[in-house]
């Protein structure tokens, strides 16, 4: 028997199963390249072969749908073409150009977006291969119930795997953001990432116990740890039953219905989460329709998508949140220039104010869609009593034109602010005057509260959302809501954190917006709490 240890909490399951390791084609750097014009041949012949596989994969699987967009992007191809226009060869060109894109997402603070650095590096690892003969299915031999170990797991290596038949993943390298950890959370699958070089010393069939909430991975057990691990395995099991059962039902703290929401980026998003029993939306993050494109959505392609998940909230609230971009959300074609403190500058409805067009177009498609569904509008980064005035300015401003065009509408929206800022904590008082409700974002608030980034490990042990300020700020912004009557939920992290629940409910907080992969927990977490 031997242990292998990680820190990093990926799920929140146990697996025992056989150990498939996955063993990849290697690709072969051409450092003395040919002409410029055969290697930009060689590239275009292998980009325009990965296209064409991405065509047909896309038909079925939306992951390879999105790699299609981006494989088809000029971005893509123009940053590959200047490597070999300065002299490299086609492989070292993709190489470096892989590396530019992956270092610009993974640099972005949200799980989405930073987990779009895996699509990056699957979509060039397929141009690769095409460049050095081909692409083969590294999971032929995966049998019913293994656990798939690997160096890396990206997103196209997902859709692969049958990931009903598998029962965990093991990796060298990645971290509770990468793509395989949200999968992993998503299907309720064990994983251990992050083990390094500990990692070769798994070999294919040997016995694996993988229990995500420690980071440990066990090769070949004894017979007193394997017991010990089936009655836990039992045990998760029966719970997690128990969990869904209660998911599906309305949940009460202290005779108060308590709303279990779900935070959403896509259409999908939000089916997925009213199918694990979310009570609607608490956050859709409308950044990833201008992030997945080229160039600005326009007013109908806002409107339908909008639409669409109102309709998939089946009368369920749809809480839309404004364009939160700039921080670490770039979008390209709308030209920003670079920052020195980007966290502190032009971002979210600084932006949107600034460009009034924009926002209005943006409003429009919202209020449009305010006539199918419960659909609720809400502004982030506000830090004063002006913005949210000036914003709501403008949505009258759209409404009388809708008006006018007589179009349908809802012209009694609710309007919502993100207090995800000191400044907004300590002026919820007069916030609550102006709006309807109030969704407390813990990720931005910690960071801001606690002068913490959160992506430095230097600082990781400031940036915690259980520290006295955070929490003091929480229940300001809970009492504010309560005192002047006004909704008030929380779509931070925080709010999926089953230890979170007892002290969030006691500080009066009743509408929870988690991850898709926390309803169940979270729903079940507020029956089970002792005061309750
Ligand atoms: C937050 O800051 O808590 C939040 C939900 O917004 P985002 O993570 O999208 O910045
Ligand atoms: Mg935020």
């Amino acid at each position: 028997m031997k242990s292998l240890q990680t820190s990093v909490r990926a799920s929140d399951t146990i697996a025992i199963g056989r150990a498939f390791v996955v063993t990849r084609q290697s690709t072969t750097v051409v450092a003395n390249c040919g002409s410029e014009a055969e290697e930009i041949e060689r590239f275009t012949t292998a980009l325009d072969s990965s296209i064409a596989q991405l065509e047909v994969l896309a038909e079925s699987n939306d992951i390879f749908a999105a790699h299609l967009e981006i494989a088809s992007d000029e971005m893509l191809r123009d940053s590959v073409l200047e490597y070999i226009g300065s002299g490299s060869s086609a492989m070292e060109a993709c190489q470096s150009a892989c590396s530019d894109l992956v270092a610009m997402f993974a640099a972005m603070d949200d799980e989405y977006l930073s987990a779009r650095a895996d699509d990056i590096k699957d979509i060039f690892a397929r141009i690769e291969a095409n460049l050095s003969g081909g692409v083969v299915n590294p999971f032929e031999g995966v049998k019913q119930g293994d656990i798939i170990v690997a160096k890396e797991l990206l997103p196209s290596d997902m859709a692969l795997v049958d990931l009903g038949a598998i029962r965990g993943f093991v990796t060298a390298l990645g971290s509770t953001t990468s793509h395989v950890c949200i999968m992993a959370r998503n299907h309720s699958l064990a994983a251990v990432v992050g083990l390094g070089e500990q990692i070769n010393q798994i070999a294919t069939g040997e016995m694996l116990i993988v229990d995500s909430m420690e980071g440990l991975v066990v090769i070949n057990p004894d017979s007193q740890t394997l017991d010990s691990y089936l009655v836990r395995e039992l045990n998760l099991e029966a719970l997690r039953k128990e969990q869904q059962t209660v998911a599906q039902q309305t949940v009460e703290y202290q005779g108060e219905k308590v709303a279990v929401m779900a935070n959403a980026g896509s259409v999908e998003d939000v089916a997925k989460a009213i199918e694990a029993g979310a009570d609607g939306i608490g956050l859709f993050r409308s950044e990833f329709l201008y992030l997945n494109s080229s160039v600005e959505p326009t007013e109908e392609q806002q409107y339908e998508v909008y639409s669409a998940a109102a309709r998939a909230c089946e009368g369920r609230p749809l809480t839309i949140r404004t364009l939160d971009i700039g921080g670490d959300k770039a979008v390209p074609y709308l030209g920003f220039e670079s920052e020195e403190n980007p966290f502190l500058g032009w971002r979210a409805i600084r932006v949107s104010l600034d460009m009034e067009q924009m926002f209005c177009r943006q409003l429009r498609a919202i209020l449009r869609a305010s006539s199918v569904g419960d659909v609720r509008v809400m502004f982030p980064m506000v830090t004063t009593l002006e913005e949210l005035t000036e914003a709501k300015q403008v949505l009258e401003k759209c409404k009388a034109e809708l008006k006018a065009e007589g179009v349908a509408h809802n012209e009694n929206i609710r309007v919502g602010v993100m207090i995800e800022t000191p400044a907004a904590v300590l002026i919820a008082d007069s916030l609550a005057e102006q709006c309807d409700f109030f969704s407390i974002g813990t990720n931005d608030l910690v960071q801001y509260i606690m002068a913490a980034d959160r992506a430095n490990i230097k600082v990781s042990h400031l940036y915690n959302p259980y520290s006295a300020a955070v929490v003091k700020a929480i229940k300001m912004t809970i009492d504010s809501a309560v005192k002047a009557g006004v909704e008030c939920s929380m779509c931070g992290e925080l709010a999926s954190d089953s230890s979170a629940v007892e002290m969030l409910l006691e500080a009066g907080l009743r509408k929870f917006s988690v991850n898709t992969g926390s309803v169940a927990k979270i729903k079940y977490t507020i029956t089970k709490t002792k005061t309750n």
